[in-house]
């Protein structure tokens, strides 16, 4: 049977092996996948020893820049973004992808029937998650992506970083003066129940808000853009396409992910 895993610290908490064994019955296939807690210090030696038998790895927090080290090869995804989500093994060989960004624009694009398509794109955050996604949205021909942080100078060095793929601005929170399309969530002030120093000059009706994080209630970013007219909705999809990329890299098969987001959705 094939070995498969989650590699991270904490990992309790995760969702995948759920996630790949609901994917795993819908096309019959035989799999073993399990949480790893790993040592801080200790991923490249954990690793090292789980390839010798193991097939495949996610790897999550705060381990995604280890496994970027660790990889013989990189996806263009995995590069540009700095961190690696999928670890596989093909022909001796362990390559690196990353399907953090493919699985915010899948949720989006496909899930929500949201084009990004000339459309003007705003990203808050300028961290790993934020620096993950810039390349796939790029990918998806947008009229122009703005990026807003708190600490301005790493909004502008993934600027300088991106330009080439798209139009792209840095901008500070009191120069978010205009409306977006699409409005990405990408700090995790969410998690920590903050809100942000947002202007509600930036939605409009149209306006399509997608905060990366998830849980049960709306998260405050959500709140914030429903109050001012414009849809929005969580992570949880971006999470669970990740994951279905992740899958389609190991079998060579595109797991149908509805049914797992609504499942997982009843569980938290
Ligand atoms: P990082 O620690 O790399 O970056 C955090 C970002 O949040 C930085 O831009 C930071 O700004 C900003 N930030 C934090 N607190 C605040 C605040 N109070 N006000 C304004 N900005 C703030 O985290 P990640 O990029 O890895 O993760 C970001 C979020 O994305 C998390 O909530 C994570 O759960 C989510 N995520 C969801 C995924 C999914 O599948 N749904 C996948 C990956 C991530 P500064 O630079 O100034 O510190």
């Amino acid at each position: 049977m094939k070995q498969f895993a989650v590699i991270g610290n904490p990992i309790a908490h995760s969702k995948s092996p759920e996630i790949h064994s609901d994917f795993a019955k819908q096309f019959g296939i035989d799999l073993q996948y399990t949480k790893e807690l790993v040592a801080i210090d200790d991923f490249s030696h954990f690793a090292k020893n789980f390839f010798q038998y193991a097939s495949g790895a996610n790897v999550t927090v705060p381990f995604k820049e280890d496994a970027l080290q660790f990889a013989d090869k990189l996806s263009e995804e995995a590069k540009l973004a700095g961190a690696v989500n999928t670890l596989s093994k093909k022909q001796g060989n362990i390559i690196g992808d990353n399907t953090d960004g493919i699985g915010l624009v899948r949720d989006i694009r496909d899930n929500h029937q949201q084009s990004f398509r000339n459309k003007r794109i705003l990203i808050i955050g300028a961290g790993g998650a934020a620096r993950g996604v810039i390349l796939p949205i790029a990918k998806e021909k947008p009229d122009a992506i703005y990026l807003v942080n708190r600490s301005p100078e790493k909004a502008q060095k993934l600027v300088e970083q991106f330009c080439q793929y798209a139009p792209m601005t840095a901008l500070t929170f009191s120069e978010l003066n205009q409306s977006f399309d699409i409005i990405i969530n990408a700090t995790s002030a969410s998690l920590s129940g903050q809100s942000l120093p947002l202007s509600d000059k930036i939605f409009t009706l149209e306006s399509f808000a997608y905060d990366m994080m998830y849980q049960a209630m709306p998260t405050a970013f959500m709140t914030f853009a429903r109050k001012h007219h414009a849809t929005a909705v969580d992570g949880l999809g971006m999470l669970v396409e990740q994951a279905a990329k992740s899958f389609e890299i190991w079998h060579g098969v595109k797991p149908d992910t509805r049914s797992v987001i609504e499942k997982i959705r009843r569980q938290l």
